[in-house]
């Protein structure tokens, strides 16, 4: 895996990187992820300063006017990875969008067995990955938790355990989700499961690949 910085950005549209002093703060990233629920003329604004690839997933909150935006946005702007799987400059990472299935909106939502079928049927491109380049899989992009990361007795916000049971068999070395709100900022957002670094990204994060 080759060292880089990837910004991560999720949830809220964050005055540190809405700010002229973007490219004085962040130009030094390779790559820029979105772990969801925000809007794509945000996206848009990072991308025309900073000048860097951006591949995003769809957060729970995404509407009918998002999808407007989205068709937009996607032909130069980025790439939706939601059951994808992206390799760039040595390190592969694949997405999952949305969050665990609480009301019958059109938000997108799914239940466990819905994530468990996504996942399923992306095995064959992990074990692909695998015999490629050595690993399943390198980083997770969710929008949602795994289950054990997020907030225990709110359906919305408990997160997927066939998340979990995929980190724990795979062992990336990182998940980074969304979804889950920091509002202390003191709080650790960095767990670990087994040998995988959970993060919560939640307003933005710079991810240095070399563990700095
Ligand atoms: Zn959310």
């Amino acid at each position: 895996m080759s060292a880089m910085k990837i910004l991560f950005v999720t949830d809220n549209v964050s005055p540190i990187i809405y700010s002229e002093k973007i490219k004085e703060r962040f130009g030094e990233c390779d790559l820029v992820i979105s772990c969801g629920d925000l809007p794509f003329n945000y996206y848009d604004f990072i991308v025309s300063t900073l000048n860097k690839p951006l591949y995003y997933i769809r957060g729970n909150h995404f509407t009918h006017n998002d999808e407007k935006q989205q068709k937009i946005f996607d032909p130069d702007g980025g790439k939706n990875i939601h059951k994808k799987i992206v390799r760039f400059n040595n390190i592969s990472f694949c997405g999952f969008e949305g969050c665990l299935k609480y009301n019958n909106s059109d938000r997108i939502q799914y239940s466990e067995f819905d994530m468990n079928l996504t996942i399923q049927t992306m095995k064959p491109r992990f074990w692909w990955n695998r015999i490629r380049y050595g690993t399943f899989i390198d980083l997770i992009i969710s929008h949602a938790p795994p289950k054990g990361f997020g907030t225990p007795n709110e359906l919305c916000h408990k997160g997927f355990s066939s998340l979990r049971r995929l980190v724990e068999k795979y062992q990336p070395r990182y998940l980074v989700h969304g979804h889950i709100h920091i509002y202390d900022r003191n709080k650790s957002r960095i767990s670990m499961l087994g040998k995988t670094k959970i993060i919560n990204a939640y307003d933005h994060y710079v991810l240095d690949t070399e563990g700095k």
